[in-house]
């Protein structure tokens, strides 16, 4: 088996669980108002109650039993948990977490999830996927006929990639093939489940887990790569929240090609085009992934036009943390806020859902923005 680099520590290893804790780490909150200029639904709102600030005082009368009002319980919803807050709080109070506890309590209390979160999860169960697509297409990507096969790694495509970013999905199996990676693919994948829990279903969200971890199990699967940063999430941080060990590791398939690369630099034939890179929130700011992606894109002989706002300070494309199904407007204008921030009409990405979501605003704003998967990048330098 070729060995892999360490999983890396990300910011959501600090995880906090129990309702007092909570109370208390929201409490010490010294109202500086410092990450107000970072809160993405803020600076596109101007609404206090959607800021982060808010969103603590609110999660703890949550938590105390207080009344909750519609606009409570949008505010804990409508936060794609960018952490553009927790990167700017100089006391690293655990904002994202606090607001994801709080949604549990709203579930606890039976005042939610909305309707349409409860839509997508039947849609989850019933079909295996969260983007409503046909189980029987769901490898249309594939380059190659469907060989069953074995292997302790495992490429888990995801929702998005499969069924409405499948350029995300073809590009990064031939690339990792074409770099000798030995993985296999399931005929049946399914969810991972990210949206269950996003929505503060946790108990629903930890039978749809186990499911897939003792499937995992039962293949000998000892790691995962994931195109999607929903996914990588989800399996790296979500499934220990609420079963544990689950015996295996979870690596981004940047970080995976990125090492595969770097044994073989000369590989590639050079590109030439001059690209933005998008940092998306979950493995820039949530695992400090900015630097790998670069170095693929340079050595795919691409030109890099950064935006002001990069890296850790990086925007939010508007689609995560469950926002995206049920806040679509609030979505739309955070992806096309950042989409008139950057010049480039070439953006390249390795989150889905950010090409997604941003081709999506590009396209009904007629912003003629061009979005790409990361690996379609590295696929066309391949020889
Ligand atoms: S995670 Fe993002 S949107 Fe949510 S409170 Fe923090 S900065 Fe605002
Ligand atoms: S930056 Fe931190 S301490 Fe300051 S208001 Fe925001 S959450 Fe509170």
């Amino acid at each position: 088996m070729r060995e892999f680099k360490e999983q890396r520590k990300g910011l959501h290893d600090r995880r906090i669980k129990k309702p007092r804790r909570i109370v208390d780490q929201a409490s010490v909150c010294t109202e500086c108002e410092l990450c107000m200029d970072y809160c993405t639904t803020y600076q596109m709102t101007g609404e206090p109650m959607f800021s982060p600030l808010h969103r603590l005082q609110t999660a703890v009368k949550i938590f105390e039993g207080e009344d909750v009002t519609p606009l409570m319980l949008e505010s804990m919803y409508n936060c794609p948990k960018c952490m553009q807050c927790e990167a700017a709080c100089p006391l690293k109070i655990d904002i994202t977490s606090i607001v994801h506890r709080a949604r549990e309590e709203l579930v606890r209390r039976n005042l939610a999830p909305t309707d349409r979160h409860n839509a997508v999860i039947e849609g989850i169960i019933e079909r295996g996927n969260a983007v409503n697509g046909d189980p029987a297409t769901r490898l249309d990507w594939l380059p190659e006929a469907f060989l069953k096969n074995e292997s302790d790694t495992l490429l888990f495509l995801g929702c998005l990639p499969s069924y409405l970013v499948k350029d995300a999905a073809s590009s990064t199996y031939t690339v990792l093939k074409k770099l000798g990676l030995d993985f296999m693919v399931l005929e049946d994948e399914g969810c991972c489940g990210t949206y269950i829990y996003e929505s503060g279903r946790t108990d629903l969200a930890a039978e749809y887990f186990q499911r897939n971890v003792e499937r995992f199990k039962s293949l000998g699967i000892t790691r995962i790569v994931v195109p999607c940063c929903g996914c990588h999430k989800c399996f790296k941080y979500f499934y220990p929240d609420v079963l544990g060990d689950t015996g295996f590791t979870v690596h981004h398939a940047v970080e995976v090609i990125y090492d595969l690369l770097e044994e073989n630099p000369d590989l590639l034939n050079k590109v030439e085009k001059t690209v933005t890179y998008h940092d998306p929130c979950r493995i820039g700011r949530g695992e400090g992934i900015y630097e790998e992606a670069r170095k693929i894109l340079t050595l795919c002989g691409t030109d890099l036009e950064e935006i002001e706002r990069n890296r850790e300070e990086g925007l939010c494309c508007g689609a995560g943390g469950g926002i995206r199904s049920v806040y679509r407007n609030l979505s739309m204008e955070i992806a096309t806020n950042l989409l008139r921030k950057i010049p480039n009409e070439s953006i390249v990405t390795s989150c889905p859902f950010c090409v997604f979501n941003l081709g999506f605003a590009s396209k009904k704003k007629d912003l003629g923005k061009q979005l790409t998967y990361i690996t379609r990048i590295v696929e066309d330098s391949l020889p």
